[in-house]
């Protein structure tokens, strides 16, 4: 059962089975919001809630956190183990919505970089399903460029006065814990004057707007950050070395779906479950012996098996050595353009159900919705164009993009007076 003390995967995998049977109900009976465009607010918490006890029900049969340390709540164990555990919640319900941003990025960045205080404090919550965590990154001057972060947060003795505007932070209304990058010296060049701050979004001095989108989802939010305070020891890495954490950051964001952090079954599709399998979606349109039809049913299976795939060599070559860092920008691009193609094939293959639906059209209802929204899976988590810079430039050696204000002191740098409110310190 053990070997050298570790429990082996094969009886891993079963104790995973057995509890998992026993305990989670299958995906397939989930209430659907087929109706509606969107889930109304009391829906939604009440998914979240359900995704926190399922997570602390994991927690407690020594399922949460499989490549953690014990001495951060974890299990100790190893990818294998992760990967028997995904492989068995196939077909069944999973805290989906708590694995990204809360296990990767923001976890991942808090086990490299946070003081050992720091993950006492917060791991055992992340794996008990108490704290969620969002990534306060992007903002209203631009998320691209991650590095001219206008957010400033201001030293008064041991603690940070925080100021500013973050946005599109997904899901910041439900969540508990936010990761932030600030800017903390505007006298020296956008990448060494950043540090990373930790902060419940809670809190006086934070306000959340929830954002409305066209399709009525209210998912995003922004922030409003005035005079916020934040203790010395929520700091992650060093002052002004906001930018060696914030690379790993969004290395861990662009590794997300091959993680080991990430608890997240095989059959949940491209993107960790957003996606309706295009199958079913041909078989409830009555579709699915059209020519056609099949072709396309094949074309998204056919991206499916290659993103997996690609995830796993690239995941394989980083850890090995054979690949650079920057290779994880491989697969984000893949992941981006393959999720965009799979809505469209999904939206074709649904046909008149995929703009105008009842109850009965099943998967197929609609698939419009998505196709409207496709181009998300390009934005989020930094763009396709974002990443094929890092793979043109970092990973294939090509001529780097001019970066005329890479030597000027940030203060100095012309923005438009549109670009963020920037308090003078
Ligand atoms: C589904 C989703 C979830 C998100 N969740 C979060 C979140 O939780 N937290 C968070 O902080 N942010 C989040 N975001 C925001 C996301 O990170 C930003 O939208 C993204 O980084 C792009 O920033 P921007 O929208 O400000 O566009 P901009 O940076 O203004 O870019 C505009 C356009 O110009 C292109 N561009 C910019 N610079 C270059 C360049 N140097 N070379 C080539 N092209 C360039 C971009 O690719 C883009 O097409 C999310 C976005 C989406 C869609």
């Amino acid at each position: 059962m053990t070997v050298d003390g570790i429990e082996d995967v094969e009886s891993f995998r079963r104790r995973a089975r057995n509890w998992i049977s026993t305990n989670l109900e299958p995906r397939s009976n989930r209430p659907q919001a087929r109706l509606g465009i969107v889930q109304n607010e009391d829906d939604d918490l009440a998914a979240i809630a359900r995704e926190r006890d399922i997570q602390r029900q994991l927690f407690e049969a020594g399922l949460a956190g499989v490549c953690v340390s014990p001495e951060y709540g974890g299990q100790g164990l190893t990818r294998a183990h992760q990967q028997a555990l995904n492989e068995e919640l196939c077909g069944y319900e999973y805290p989906s919505r708590i694995q990204v941003p809360t296990f990767s990025p923001c976890a991942s960045v808090l086990l490299e970089f946070g003081t050992d205080a720091q993950k006492r404090a917060h791991l055992p919550a992340i794996l008990r399903g108490e704290e969620l965590w969002m990534q306060l990154l992007s903002e209203p001057s631009g998320g691209s460029d991650v590095a001219a972060a206008l957010t400033t947060a201001v030293r008064d003795g041991d603690e940070w006065v925080l100021n500013g505007s973050k946005i599109w932070t997904t899901g910041a209304w439900w969540s508990d814990w936010g990761l932030c990058l600030a800017r903390t010296n505007w006298d020296v060049p956008k990448h060494r004057g950043l540090t990373v701050f930790i902060l419940p979004l809670h809190q006086p001095g934070i306000e959340i707007h929830r954002i409305e989108m066209l399709n009525g989802d209210k998912e995003f939010c922004q922030e409003f950050l005035t005079d916020v305070r934040v203790p010395d020891s929520d700091r992650i890495g060093e002052v002004d070395e906001g930018w060696t954490v914030g690379v790993r950051w969004m290395f861990h964001e662009r590794m997300l779906y091959n993680s080991p952090l990430v608890t997240r079954p095989p059959d949940s599709g491209q993107g960790g479950g957003v996606m309706r399998p295009v199958a079913q979606v041909a078989r409830d349109s009555g579709l699915s012996e059209d020519r056609l039809v099949r072709d396309l049913v094949g074309e998204a299976r056919m991206l499916e098996i290659v993103e997996s795939r690609l995830l796993e060599r690239i995941s394989a070559g980083i850890r090995s050595g054979t690949m650079s860092d920057q290779s994880s920008a491989i697969g984000r691009l893949f992941h981006g353009v393959a999720a965009a193609r799979t809505r469209t094939i999904s939206c074709e293959v649904a046909g008149s159900a995929g703009a105008a639906w009842t109850n009965d059209d099943g998967e197929a209802a609609g698939a419009g919705i998505e196709f409207v929204m496709r181009q998300a899976s390009c934005i989020g988590g930094g763009t396709t164009e974002m990443a094929r810079n890092v793979i043109s430039e970092r990973v294939l050696g090509m001529p780097r993009e001019r970066t005329p204000d890479r030597d000027t002191p940030f203060r100095d740098v012309p923005r438009s007076a549109s670009a963020g409110s920037r308090r003078d310190n």
